[in-house]
């Protein structure tokens, strides 16, 4: 009887999973891995058999999740190490509770190594800090998309970052609003965070439904509050200037405020 790591492989390329994730990867002798996680980890485990068990998007699919279960138990009972790979965080949003669940049941060990979750991915790529001195002193993140598939807002935390809103950003909006938030409240939109083609949009909560277009079809985080809002200006210079130096400053500061792709971005080929 073998045992089952879940391990967090970041919410974009393989460089972002933790040394400890790669490590485990790399003992694995079975590999179930998510739609969300690079292919280049593959490299880290060659010799495993490496399987595709991922979902997309919120569906009704407690059977799709049983077999995942099933194949679990079924894996870790005939071979040593059992990897689930997980796309960022395996804490976050990632049925992780019905997978311990089942593996407990069947008396079969587990271990969990954490992962970069999407928000903090975001948060890097657009550059504005979660929290922010004064104002920003609280985060929540929360799914938009409930078990119905309703939209779903709330306005808890100083700072709130959606998963899996994509699709959906009017009806976001509307529910924001309905929770109390301010028309006029930052809204920063990340979609594919920590890939190279990562892309930024800024907004307000009225503007936000514009945003659907530009990160259609693409994984997206959406924050809103505090921690959306876009640096002071001299303070984003002075940091852009510490931060690369052979670079000249004006192509990386957004001429519009940073309506577009973040300059330090790539934009898609
Ligand atoms: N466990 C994952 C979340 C899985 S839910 C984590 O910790 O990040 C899937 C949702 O995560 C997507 O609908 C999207 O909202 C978000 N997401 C995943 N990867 C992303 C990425 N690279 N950039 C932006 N959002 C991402």
């Amino acid at each position: 009887m073998g045992a089952v790591v879940f391990i967090g492989a970041g919410p974009g390329t393989a460089d972002l999973i933790t040394v400890r994730g790669a490590r485990r990867l790399a003992e694995a002798d079975v590999v179930l891995y998510d739609a969300l996680t690079d292919p280049a980890l593959r490299d880290l485990a060659p010799l495993a058999q490496w399987l595709h068990v991922g979902k997309r998007g919120f569906r009704d699919d407690s059977t799709g999740q049983q077999d995942i279960n099933a194949l679990l138990v079924h894996h870790a009972q005939h071979s040593k190490l059992v990897v689930r790979l997980k796309g960022g965080d395996p804490s976050m949003f990632g049925r992780l509770e019905e997978e311990l669940e089942a593996l407990a049941e069947a008396g079969i060990a587990s271990e969990v190594i954490p992962g970069v979750t999407a928000a903090l991915a975001a948060a890097a790529a657009s550059k504005r800090p979660l929290t922010r001195r004064g104002d920003g002193r609280s985060l929540s993140m929360t799914t938009a998309m409930t078990r119905t598939g309703d939209m779903h807002a709330t306005r808890t935390a100083d700072t709130e970052v959606f998963y899996m809103a994509g699709k959906q950003l009017a009806a976001l909006a509307a529910r924001l609003i309905d929770a109390g938030w301010p028309e006029g409240t930052p809204v920063s939109v990340v979609s594919r965070a920590g890939w190279p083609d990562a892309r930024h949009s800024d907004h307000t909560i009225a503007t936000l439904p514009d945003a659907s277009e530009q990160h259609a079809g693409r994984p997206a985080v959406v924050t809103v509050g505090a921690g959306a809002r876009p640096l002071n200006a001299s303070l984003t210079e002075a940091n852009l200037t510490q931060v690369s130096s052979d670079e000249p400053l004006k192509s990386r500061v957004p001429p519009d405020g940073g309506t577009s792709s973040s300059p330090s971005i790539p934009s898609e080929p």
